[in-house]
């Protein structure tokens, strides 16, 4: 005979460790988490990490401030001795042609209640006086904004959802989802049956194909995202805020070690790859020098960096860049949350809960449905209030 849960989530990333801790923190009993590989073996482990709330569209506007709010008290939520978030603060570095989006950003950014606010070249040198503004016409500040170490964090909540009671089972694939009636009722495992009347899809770029034999399609494909890692010079100054350079197109944060970590701004210029399971894990040389050379002119004393590496990892991306959270059509019970298109580590908290919400109450306290799975079809794409230049996220 098939076991029975409550729930069962598909994917130990950052997303479905969330879904399981807020599952089991409303009192669900039988909460079951599968994960094939490793708790944080995919995106969340190999995260930029950068957690904040700039952004053209309302909807990510929305959500970066109301998860923010969980990052900054991360210790007390998840109940952990200490926490992976750093608030080190976010700068956005803007041209000239950028700064009228920029302020109008800002502005919606207060409207929801961030802490974000302009910042003149000058007040940005106090912070970081290493820093190198010639090129650069805007600068936007959120204090409260910051990185996390994704592996950290995403095994803290796993950890904290198994404290709760949820099964946090590494090693097991999700094979298939079981509908019947126009209801899920389970998921086929490696491990047999799992008979649950909810289930949360949220194997990022996998998970369209655990939906396609269910005749469900989401047009989200796996993309490469390469960064690479400079150990910086011993008189190299402060630690710097996360950076996301739209001059360059490129982000820059501190990370352990006396390392900066560099990747680029546009998701658009990633690499397309068939299979998120098969992909060079390893960062291009050409990728590297050109980070190299973004992260030297922003940082001339970067020049006597060393390089230590680089690394590749997959963004879930979706036609409007903007991810797919939803019930999932003639399958009452299901859901879906994919399709970030390599930003989504920093909504996960708000996301896990407003999905537990959906489920539990009958809807989520914020309307995402915006972010529903039909508006490919119904040409409904998301397109920002305000947009850059420099970034497909803003386009
Ligand atoms: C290099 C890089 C930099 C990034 N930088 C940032 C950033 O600075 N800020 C930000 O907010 N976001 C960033 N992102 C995006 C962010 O990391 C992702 O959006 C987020 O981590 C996705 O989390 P997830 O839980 O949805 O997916 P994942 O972490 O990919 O987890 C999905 C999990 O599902 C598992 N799985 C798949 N299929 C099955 C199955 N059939 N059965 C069981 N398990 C399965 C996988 O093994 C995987 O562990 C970055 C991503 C990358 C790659």
């Amino acid at each position: 005979m098939a076991e029975t849960a409550d729930a069962v989530v598909i994917g130990g990333g950052i997303h479905g460790t969330n879904i399981a801790f807020h599952l089991a923190r409303r009192g669900v009993k039988k909460v079951v988490l599968l994960e094939k590989t490793a708790i944080a073996s995919a995106a969340s482990g190999k995260t930029g990490g950068l957690i904040g709330s700039h952004f053209g569209t309302e909807i990510k506007v929305r959500l970066g401030v109301k998860a923010l709010e969980t990052w900054l008290n991360f210790s007390e939520v998840y109940g952990t001795k200490a926490s992976p978030y750093d608030r080190c603060g976010r700068v956005w570095l803007v041209p000239e042609a950028d700064v009228a989006a920029m302020r109008g950003i800002v502005e919606m950014q207060r409207e929801f209640g961030s802490s974000a606010r302009m910042l003149s070249p000058e007040e940005l040198r106090e912070i970081v006086p290493q820093i190198a503004l010639d090129d650069v016409a805007g600068i936007a500040y959120e204090p409260d904004a910051g990185v996390a170490d994704g592996f950290a964090a995403t095994n803290a909540v796993a950890e904290a959802a198994r404290r709760l009671g949820a099964e946090i089972r590494v090693g097991i694939a999700a094979r298939a989802i079981a509908v019947s009636s126009g209801r899920v009722v389970g998921v086929q495992t490696d491990a047999g049956e799992i008979s649950a009347p909810l289930v949360f899809n949220a194997a990022n770029a996998w998970a369209p194909q655990l939906l396609k034999p269910l005749g469900v399609q989401v047009p989200v494909e796996p993309a490469r995202a390469q960064i690479a890692l400079f150990r910086r010079p011993a008189d190299y100054g402060p630690r710097p805020p996360g950076i996301a350079d739209f001059v360059q197109a490129n982000y820059v944060r501190d990370h352990p070690g006396e390392i900066l970590f560099v990747g680029g701004m546009d998701p658009l210029q990633e690499q397309h790859v068939p299979d998120p399971d098969t992909y060079p894990e390893t960062a291009d040389w050409d990728v590297v020098q050109s980070h190299r050379d973004h992260m030297w002119r922003r940082f001339p004393v970067m020049r006597r960096s060393v390089f230590r590496g680089g690394y590749s990892g997959i963004y879930d991306m979706s036609p409007d860049l903007h991810p797919v959270i939803d019930r999932v059509p003639g399958a009452e019970g299901l859901f879906v949350n994919c399709g970030y298109s390599g930003d989504g580590f920093k909504y996960a908290p708000i996301v896990g809960q407003l999905l537990v919400e959906w489920a539990l109450d009958g809807r989520p306290s914020l309307d995402l449905s915006e972010l529903r799975l039909n508006r490919f079809e119904q040409g409904a794409l998301i397109s920002g209030r305000y947009k850059y230049s420099a970034s497909g996220w803003y386009r």
